[in-house]
């Protein structure tokens, strides 16, 4: 009796899935709505009668019920990477021929696709269920949506294919635009606010707690990318194809081609073509076909360096200047932002632009009152493009630009061959005073919980911060009877403050704020120096032997070390115990026996990934590069190795070597 109503549900389960799939994905739906409805209430009374057989992947659970009031936000497993932008054929020419350098071959091909306007979601499926959705954050970690995804009835929740039943996949939810216009007449009918734009509404939509109210809205989703382990697919073509088996909504507007030439024909085709689509797209996305190929170009610290998005051209439209003001930075640098009379542009309303600096405005000749040219193109913030000097008014002056800092009324320096002007009053100027703590305490650097940029600027207002050394004096009873604070919030503040100490000493410094110094800078320093103290007392010259120190970052240190406040915080810092030298155990897995040496690392190996060889060569203090030239020592090569890479490393000279050669190398 009871394996007969399992079947039961499995039978309707199954067919349910089947005729969601029929109606959203292949747009082809086989019986009417009504017999879909009465299917499913048959399928929801015998869920309710037998809980027994829930199931978190039941077409049930596609209408939403469940409330999230806060989204976790889990690590992805693989980094979401963004794409690095192109704007022309040149572009793309030396995109080409940078790729050619490094695979040493000629013969490469390409998938051109739409560049679809959403937001970006990494599903995840094991054993052939969808498991979980995440969007992309920050592309180290993200917000877990699951329950609001399951409501998207072209996501598969079980695959129809089994090739491969554990991997994530990447794509983008949209807003179709039949369904985002009619959620706005809907609204506009009962009074409401339109919303502004599809893709907006789209990301939105993941993130709100009620997903019945997701169910309620038309969102789709678009496949791009199949991140597995062991990848049994040979060119990203077929990683697609298999995808669209297995059930999921792959666009069959993408296209396999050989030439920068095809590219181009494929990007002037869909400019005037893609505005027939149902939905929204920005540009085309390039990528390498073949996976060996892309599993040895790899990535740069921001992008694959397999793939490349064309953006089409950015929408302009004139508006009027209202006013210009003036924003200091974390590091005193000014910025000029023109306020405009609102315009709407690509989908959003506008009203204020960048004017980049002092000479971009006397180059322009902008002037308060002028009709301006406004651009919108892959950045977020617009910016002038010029003026419409026809429409300038007789009573017109040019634009002045400030001599002294808006915030602390300091006069402003400009440094020689430097465009932006900057405040000099680094420890007495609001924005500057909060900005170095909040990049103190941002995500990349000491990633203190509990605490953020608005609590930051409290805290200074309040008068109980000057530095980021103060933070470790806050004591909870000083930060609860402050606004929107309470016994809890305090508290986490100081555990999460607390908590930095474990920080390590290359995360620290790069805190600190010294200018040029970013995030990879910091890991050589700290890497080479092993302690602040050391790197306190380098001189310039010692500085500049470090791998990738120029004399502007070398000057810029020496010049924060020589400033005594600087050193007093830095010598609180220790004394709070924040870490300042790399640990013994770090120390214990760096080796300089590579020291001097440039690998290169081709192919794919049986031992270790391409990555953790790539780490494994700079924690033994050796250097890793992309391509072969007269100063690489050695390649190391995997199997399936670029064979012109072979015959350039013979024609240099260069001895080629095995990962076991590499591993002995090392012991
Ligand atoms: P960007 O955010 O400008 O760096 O562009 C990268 C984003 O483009 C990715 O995170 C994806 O969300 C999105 N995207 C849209 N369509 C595609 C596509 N066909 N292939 C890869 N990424 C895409
Ligand atoms: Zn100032």
């Amino acid at each position: 009796m009871t394996r007969s109503i399992a079947d039961t549900i499995a039978a309707l389960r199954k067919e349910l899935e089947k005729h969601n799939y029929n109606y959203y994905v292949l747009d082809n739906p086989t019986i009417s709505d009504y017999e879909f409805d009465m299917k499913l209430k048959e399928l929801e009374a015998l869920e309710a009668a037998h809980p027994e057989f829930f199931d978190p992947n039941s077409p049930t659970q596609r209408v939403g019920g469940q409330i999230t009031k806060n989204f976790t936000t889990v690590a992805h497993k693989n980094r979401m990477y963004s794409l690095d932008n192109s704007y022309s054929k040149e572009d793309l020419l030396d995109w080409e021929k940078r790729i050619e350098k490094i695979l040493g071959t000629s013969q490469v091909a390409y998938t051109c696709e739409l560049k679809y306007d959403g937001a970006s979601i990494n599903l995840t499926y094991e054993n052939g269920a969808l498991k979980s959705a995440v969007t992309r954050g920050d592309g180290v970690q993200g917000d877990d949506v699951t329950t609001n995804i399951k409501t998207i009835r072209s996501i598969p929740l079980h695959l129809h294919d089994d090739t491969l039943a554990d991997f994530e996949i990447r794509g983008e939810i949209i807003l179709p635009l039949d369904g985002f216009n009619k959620m706005n007449k809907e609204r506009v009918e009962a009074g409401e606010d339109p919303y502004r734009n599809p893709r907006n509404t789209a990301s939105g939509s993941l993130k709100l707690q009620d997903s019945t109210e997701v169910a309620n809205r038309p969102l789709d989703c678009l496949l791009y990318h199949v991140v597995a382990n062991y990848n049994p697919f040979k060119t990203h073509d077929e990683a697609l194809q298999f995808a669209s088996k297995a059930g999921f909504k792959i666009p069959n507007t993408y296209k396999v081609v050989h030439s920068v030439d095809e590219i181009f024909e494929y990007i002037n085709f869909w400019d005037t073509e893609r505005h027939k689509l149902p939905y929204e797209t920005d540009g085309v996305v390039v990528k390498v076909n073949s996976i060996a190929h892309q599993e040895e170009l790899g990535y740069t610290a921001k992008s694959p360096r397999w793939a490349i998005a064309y953006k089409y051209k950015a929408e302009q439209k004139s508006t009027v200047l209202e006013s210009i003001s003036y924003q200091v930075g974390r590091t005193g640098a000014i910025t000029p932002v023109a306020n405009l009379a609102p315009i709407e542009l690509a989908g959003t309303i506008v009203k204020r632009a960048s004017l980049h600096n002092a000479d971009q405005i006397a180059k322009l000749d902008i002037r308060v009152n002028d009709t301006v040219f406004v651009e919108k193109g892959g950045e977020i913030i617009p910016k002038v493009i010029g003026v419409d000097l026809s429409k300038r008014p007789d009573d017109s002056t040019p634009t002045q630009y400030i001599a002294h800092c808006p915030e602390c009324n300091t006069e402003l320096i400009r440094k020689e061959g430097e465009a932006q002007h900057y405040c000099p009053n680094e420890y007495g100027c609001p924005p500057q005073i909060t900005g170095k703590i909040q990049h103190f305490i941002s995500r990349k650097a000491t990633d203190i919980e509990g605490l953020g940029a608005e609590t930051v600027e409290l805290l200074y207002k309040e008068g109980l911060i000057q530095n980021y050394a103060d933070l470790y004096e806050l004591k909870e009873e000083q930060i609860i009877p402050l606004e929107r604070m309470a016994e809890k919030s305090a508290e986490n503040m100081v555990k999460g403050i607390e908590k930095s100490k474990e920080i390590p000493f290359e995360r620290v410094l790069f805190a600190l704020g010294i200018r040029y110094v970013g995030e990879t800078v910091s890991k050589k320093l700290a890497r080479h120096f092993k302690s602040i103290d050391r790197l306190m007392e380098a001189s310039f010259d010692e500085l500049i032997q470090v791998d990738e120190i120029g004399d502007k970052i070398a000057q810029s240190i020496i010049i924060f070390f020589a400033d005594e406040q600087n050193r007093t915080i830095v010598e609180r810092l220790k004394n709070y115990g924040v870490q300042l030298a790399l640990s013994a155990e770090v120390l214990e897995n760096q080796k300089d026996t590579l020291q001097g040496k440039t690998f290169v690392v081709s192919g794919v190996f049986e031992k270790i990934s391409r990555d953790d060889l790539k780490k494994s060569i700079e924690n033994n203090g050796g250097k890793v590069s992309s391509s072969i030239s007269k100063k690489t020592d050695y390649v190391i090569a995997g199997d399936n190795m670029g064979p012109s890479k072979r015959v350039k490393a013979e024609e240099l000279g260069i001895p080629i070597i095995s990962e076991d050669d590499y591993f002995a190398m090392i012991d």
